[in-house]
């Protein structure tokens, strides 16, 4: 029988959150009762903003967004899907180099945890970004205003500086 209630989640690092996911928790809200969007606390130094960081500015975008809450979660995100019941993984497909890992990615969580993934074609005009493109763009001093939301724009700027600076 169909289950009513269908959570799903939305995992990654979001190091920072960009106009392409926004368009993901946007297009995926409309499909599902319930969105948890789950930032992965792992590998840590590689990260430009630190876990504190990044849940505070994905929460200030979706704060206005019914039933999407923000999460993080350390260690096997499956087993934190788990613990929070949800039904179903919602995850976004840019290129096929995309689809040769969510492939392997979604067949693993399936054997290991029993949960569907569910994929969300990216839109055209951010098909191509990603965030680790955009800190690498914007590392290098270029313009990647119209990839992420004006805020996170402000906050990468000064997140860079600080870094520049040594502080
Ligand atoms: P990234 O791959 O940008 O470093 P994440 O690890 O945070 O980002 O990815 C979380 C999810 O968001 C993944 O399913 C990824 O495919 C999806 N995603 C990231 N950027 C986009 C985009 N521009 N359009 C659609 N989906 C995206």
């Amino acid at each position: 029988m169909r289950k009513k209630n269908i959570l799903a989640i939305f995992p990654g690092s979001f190091d920072p959150i960009t106009k392409g996911h926004l368009d993901v928790i946007n297009r995926g809200r409309l499909i599902f009762d319930e969105l948890i969007v789950a930032i992965g606390s792992s590998s840590e130094k590689k990260n430009l903003f630190t876990l504190k960081q990044r849940k505070e500015m994905v929460q200030e975008l979706v704060a206005d967004m019914p039933r999407v809450r923000v999460d993080s979660f350390e260690g096997l995100m499956v087993e934190y899907a788990a613990k929070q019941k949800v039904d179903v993984i919602l995850r976004g497909l840019r290129s096929l180099t995309d689809v040769h890992y969510e492939f392997r990615l979604a067949m693993t969580n399936r054997a290991v945890a029993n949960i569907e993934t569910v994929f969300i074609m990216a839109s055209a005009e951010y098909g191509f970004t990603s965030s680790t493109l955009i800190r690498e763009v914007a590392t290098l001093g270029g313009d990647i205003s119209k990839f992420i939301p004006e805020q996170i724009y402000d906050r990468m700027q000064k997140q860079l500086h600080e870094l520049k600076e040594g502080k």
